[in-house]
């Protein structure tokens, strides 16, 4: 069967003798021949099929399409998925029921939670937790290793109460522990431990008295806390505190290890690393030790070579040059139990499955297994008794339980169709080009340089042919004309009425010039392809980057965006996100490939925007670093939080339970949902508090000045009340936009 691709130019006139217009000349009396209807749309067709059974060959977009366009499959399984309802759905074990995120923002919203909103999936936490657990058992099992795995979970990455619950909880079976590398954090974990007992508290960071003195409480206690050196003053102060109180501490070093990995976290290992202890530090450590009767009280050895380690390789190059550390440290007369192979596993974003940054080229499975026989080997190897394998993954674990859901508030830029376009666009905005020439009514402020201007914008669409040097030269004159309308309005010579339509006649026959460069494209030179590319709209969305995924603007980190309904339509805007802030970074212009593509995208294609509907994205993979390294800047302040589980819709929810107020709400049911808690995100005057803005302090300012106006007369007396309680009332409420 033969396909022929029409050409999607404008139509031209017919006698000129075009090849694309003879051929569609034909193509036309083909359909006509077979009683096939619209003829007119012939050339904004993708494919035409002839043959036995001629058919419109223009593919339907359905939800399958979608799910390869935002590679949801790569970065999302098996948690996420598109359904054939066109929404983006959530299962988040493999029984339950998959949760539909649109109806779940949309009952939220009713139930006065505003957007933006962060969604957390708890039991996601739980199945990761599982997956690495049971990979290190898995793996252990298997290799006949004699040693026993412990996780923990460095608080860092997300130190929510209900997170730091949840991985506890979860954890609890196999004694899942935790990791900090602060006293606040320190003390955050003393508080939480006591009922996961035989757990491990692995503390890192620079420390100071204090921060030994909360350890020897830990021992105190029964909390399994090890205290890792990190520097060798730090022995001193350790021996001192612990001594005070007569307990036998518990001792990590922290090596610096040789093995470096090339991604962006990578500056955290190799010899110039910040942290650990250098091998000359490590022996003088051990002497001290060993001279004061105590070589038993050290046991772990702790590495941590960087986040997002993109090389199983480098995995096992590092724990295995580790392994031979700790082994010489057993024979050097240290009670040896424990080697830490710090966090580093990595997460998908961006779906490739590669050794991008933004990707993981290994599954948990192997990253377990890598790291168990490297330290079995070099165990054998050397005659020592096989440690209990720690790491602390931290983003692995908890960046796939929440999803940042959030609005399109508007849309700016040109809305030219993104892929084709069509005739009847195509004739629209020559119709467009002609009127804005003939306007035969020339204003007050017509001069006859900005009408020459125009109408020799006007001729360009008249005058493009369907050929490589047609669509350069058109293209050309077009840039040109808008040049020299900027130029003459400079010069004062043009009014800024003509300057507006020379403009929009540009746009107009740009977009015709599109139309006709699609079939030529690869003849273009470069920049004339540059031009004709279709405009990328700029949607703004109500969120702050700054506050809800810093890490995109700080070090242009990918995390999968993408429309969570209408996914069963074609989305055809290519677009970029303009946050709220009055920011030039607060964008975000960079997103995961497609399906099958490898290089990040420049833009995300997007839904036209229906008036008077809501139009909802979501961010994927953001439970790690996020929540707690977003800012205030612009004062926009943490975000509405829902904690939901899957479960069975006992009821719907319970009615008149729609309330506006701020205050924190119960939660409700949805089809195989339950909403635990809706938390409140921050309020302007508490985010005002941060800066020391005190709200009564602000209250008392605007109502002297609002009595003062009163007074004097500028301001009725019931107008400055009222305006005193729209005033309070906004301080008390949401930092985002509300429609
Ligand atoms: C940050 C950090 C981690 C967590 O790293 P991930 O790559 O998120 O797993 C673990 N250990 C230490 C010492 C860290 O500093």
């Amino acid at each position: 069967m033969a396909l022929a691709l029409i050409d999607t130019a404008p139509a031209h006139n017919e006698r000129s003798g075009c090849t694309a217009c003879k051929a569609r000349h034909a193509l036309q009396s083909v359909f006509i021949k077979d009683g096939l209807r619209p003829i007119d749309s012939v050339s904004s067709l993708d494919s035409v099929r002839i043959g036995s059974a001629p058919c419109f060959n223009r593919k339907t977009w359905d939800s399958s399409d979608s799910r390869s366009l935002y590679a949801v499959d790569g970065w999302g399984r098996p948690y996420f998925s598109v359904e054939d309802s066109g929404h983006l759905c959530v299962k988040t074990t493999d029984e339950a029921q998959a949760i539909d995120l649109y109806e779940v923002c949309l009952r939220a919203q009713q139930q006065g939670t505003q957007l933006p909103v962060l969604i957390r999936f708890p039991e996601i936490i739980r199945g990761r937790l599982h997956e690495i657990q049971g990979s290190f058992d898995h793996a252990i099992r298997s290799s006949g290793y004699q040693g026993v795995y412990a996780g923990v979970f460095p608080v860092k990455c997300n130190h929510d109460r209900k997170v730091l619950e949840c991985v506890l909880e979860s954890g609890r079976p196999y004694s899942y522990g935790l990791e900090v590398g602060s006293k606040a954090e320190m003390l955050m974990a003393m508080a939480m431990m006591g009922s996961s007992p035989g757990a491990l508290l692995i503390c890192n960071g620079y420390k100071d008295a204090a921060f030994m003195r909360l350890a020897v409480h830990c021992w105190e206690l029964g909390i399994r806390a090890v205290v890792v050196l990190e520097q060798p003053q730090e022995l001193d102060i350790l021996l001192e505190e612990a001594a005070k109180s007569g307990v036998q501490p518990v001792i990590g070093l922290r090596a610096k290890l040789a093995t470096r990995h090339g991604g962006h976290w990578g500056t955290t290992s190799g010899e110039n690393a910040k942290f650990g202890l250098s091998p000359r530090d490590i022996v003088a450590v051990v002497r001290n030790l060993a001279a004061v009767g105590m070589a038993d009280c050290l046991q772990l050895l702790h590495f941590h070579i960087g986040s997002q380690i993109s090389s199983l390789s480098v995995v096992t190059e590092a724990v295995s040059e580790a392994a031979y550390l700790y082994a010489e440290l057993a024979h050097m007369g240290a009670d040896m139990r424990f080697i830490d192979c710090g966090g580093g596993l990595g997460v998908d974003y961006d779906g490739t499955a590669s050794d991008s940054h933004s990707s993981l080229p290994f599954t948990i499975k192997d990253y377990a297994s890598g790291i168990v026989c490297a330290v079995q080997q070099v165990c054998e190897e050397r005659g020592v008794c096989a440690p209990t394998i720690v790491t602390e993954s931290g983003r692995a674990l908890v960046s796939h339980h929440s999803v940042l859901v959030f609005d399109v508030i508007s849309r700016q830029g040109q809305a030219a169709q993104a892929d084709s376009v069509d005739a009847d666009e195509a004739a629209e905005a020559e119709h467009h080009v002609e009127k804005a020439a003939r306007t035969e009514e020339p204003s007050a402020r017509a001069t006859p340089k900005g009408q020459a201007l125009l109408q020799a914008c006007a001729r360009v669409p008249r005058s493009l042919q369907p050929t490589a040097e047609s669509v350069r030269d058109s293209c050309m004159l077009t840039l040109s004309l808008r040049q020299q309308a900027l130029k003459a309005f400079k010069a004062g010579c043009i009014s800024l009425e003509e300057r507006a339509s020379v403009d929009e006649s540009c746009d107009a026959a740009l977009q015709h010039i599109r139309g006709a460069a699609a079939a030529v494209h690869a003849q273009l030179p470069d920049d004339v392809q540059l031009n004709c590319r279709p405009p990328v709209a700029s949607y703004h969305i109500n969120l702050s980057v700054f506050r809800s995924a810093p890490d995109m603007w700080a070090i242009q980190q990918l995390f999968p965006v993408m429309p969570i309904h209408r996914l069963d339509e074609q989305p055809t805007v290519p677009a970029i996100l303009a946050d709220l802030t009055c920011d030039s970074d607060g964008k975000i212009d960079s997103f995961i490939p497609a399906a099958g593509a490898k290089a990040p995208a420049p833009t995300l294609k997007l839904h036209e925007l229906t008036s008077g509907e809501p139009y909802l994205l979501g961010m994927f993979l953001t439970g790690a670093y996020q929540e707690i390294m977003g800012s205030a800047h612009n004062m926009f302040g943490s975000v509405n939080v829902l904690t939901v589980r899957s479960g069975r819709c006992s009821e719907d929810s319970p009615a008149g339970s729609s309330s506006r107020s701020r205050a924190g709400s119960s939660g409700f049911a949805g089809p195989g949902y339950v909403v635990e808690a809706m938390e409140q995100g921050e309020s302007a005057c508490g985010v005002l508090a941060r800066a020391r803005h005190v709200r009564q302090d602000m209250i008392e300012a605007v109502r002297a000045a609002a009595s003062a106006a009163a007074t004097e007369g500028h301001m009725k007396w019931g107008a400055a009340r009222s305006m005193l309680s729209t005033y309070e009332r906004l301080l008390d409420s949401y930092t985002y936009l509300s429609f």
